[in-house]
């Protein structure tokens, strides 16, 4: 019999939790970005921690007794580093007085090279509790940093990681490839680079050309070639020759890290464990609800100062979407999905819901499927979001 949603509520609250904090704010706008966040709003910033602080205390009324202290907290953009290090401790010691806290949490940052001019600067970071940087390096090449309008030029991303290291501190870094008219070794001498200075955690993206960004108007037009699906897949077979001979463990399609430094904050996306996103535009998923704030800044901080929720919109999901998101989320890790999880979960046999589906995929080289997990192939991975869609009903 197939658990019942109040079966499967149950199941879900025992997952534990995440919390995310968006930072809508930046100094200007990157080509190819399509995030909710905002430029010439430096004039908000203190009000806007305020009106998160209230998001905060809001939600520890609401879910603290059934989701108590998350294990990940992840402060992201926009770009967070525009903010005091003293913003952080407040927010973390209001988790703590909220939600209580796990022991050994993973706390990060996402940091801007523009923003970090001395090494004293991410000192203080670190004192207000952060224990993991996330870089936004995307290239070390300077050209490409324009093309993408970067505000940090490659000299500002290589002394941020001297100051890392210094530091002795856990850190990412986030690279993109495949940006229009980019030689494969162009990227690849970014990459080869970066092994060199041994971050912990690598996440590297294709760039995705978002409608509305000014990349997607320049190819649109003719004036950048468009993005080759040859090079893509050319890139993503070296850049996993590359790290894994370096020791980094390709854990997740767009993730690799060394040992014992996967993401936890990013593997509870993928694992289906529950979490909370704070600030405009943050998604969040708890109580099988799927639940996105409204991206409006303004009306944001309004409502939040006089302590009324913010506005946003909620998707009750219906469990045949749990069942496909738990799949094409868990098949993005190398782990896979593991059949006894989904028992556990739902209550029935994965082949009962996707047999043919299982089947038809293995037959095609894209999915291997076993007694115990079923795992994108090597070949899967190039075509990932055809497997992926494979599982949407
Ligand atoms: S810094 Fe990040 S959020 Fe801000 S515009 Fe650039 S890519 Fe977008």
């Amino acid at each position: 019999m197939t658990n019942s949603k109040k079966e499967l509520l149950n199941k879900f609250r025992d997952r534990g939790l995440s919390l995310y904090f968006h930072f809508p704010f930046c100094k200007s706008k990157c080509s190819y970005c399509d995030f909710y966040s905002l430029t010439g709003k430096a004039d908000l910033k203190s009000e806007y921690i305020k009106a998160l602080i209230a998001e905060l205390d809001l939600s520890g009324r609401r879910f603290s007794s059934l989701y108590p202290e998350p294990s990940t907290i992840y402060f992201g953009g926009g770009t967070p580093s525009l903010f005091n290090p003293a913003n952080f401790n407040l927010i973390i010691e209001k988790v703590k007085s909220n939600f209580g806290l796990k022991l050994d949490p993973e706390i990060t940052l996402e940091i801007n090279p523009a923003d970090i001019n001395s090494f004293e600067e991410l000192k203080e970071f670190k004192q207000a509790g952060i224990n993991r940087f996330s870089l936004g390096v995307q290239s070390l090449n300077d050209e490409e940093l324009k093309l993408l309008d970067r505000r940090h030029d490659s000299k500002q991303a290589r002394e941020v990681i001297k100051f890392l290291h210094e530091l002795g501190v856990n850190f990412s870094v986030d690279l993109i490839s495949s940006l229009p008219g980019q030689k494969s070794f162009d990227y690849l001498t970014s990459l080869k680079e970066l092994v060199k200075y041994r971050p912990n955690h690598f996440s590297i993206y294709n760039l995705q050309l978002e409608e509305g960004t000014e990349l997607f108007r320049a190819v649109a037009n003719g004036e950048l070639p468009e993005i080759s699906e040859d090079v893509d897949a050319i890139n993503y077979k070296n850049t996993e020759r590359i790290l894994k001979s370096a020791g980094y463990d390709h854990y997740e399609i767009s993730s690799f890290a060394l040992p014992g430094y996967q993401s936890a904050h990013n593997s509870s996306y993928w694992r289906f464990i529950p979490y909370l996103g704070l600030g405009p535009g943050a998604h969040s998923f708890i109580e099988l609800n799927r639940i996105e704030n409204l991206k409006d800044l303004d009306s944001y901080i309004k409502l939040n100062s006089k302590n009324q929720e913010a506005e946003h919109q909620i998707d009750e999901l219906i469990i045949k979407e749990l069942r496909s998101e738990f799949m094409f989320l868990g098949l993005r890790m190398e782990q896979g999905i593991l059949k006894k999880e989904f028992y556990d979960l739902f209550g029935q046999k994965v082949d009962v819901f996707y047999g043919d589906k299982i089947n038809k995929l293995e037959d095609k080289g894209l999915i291997k499927s076993t007694d115990r997990v079923i795992k994108l192939t090597d070949q899967g991975k190039l075509f990932a979001n055809q497997v992926f869609l494979a599982f949407i009903d």
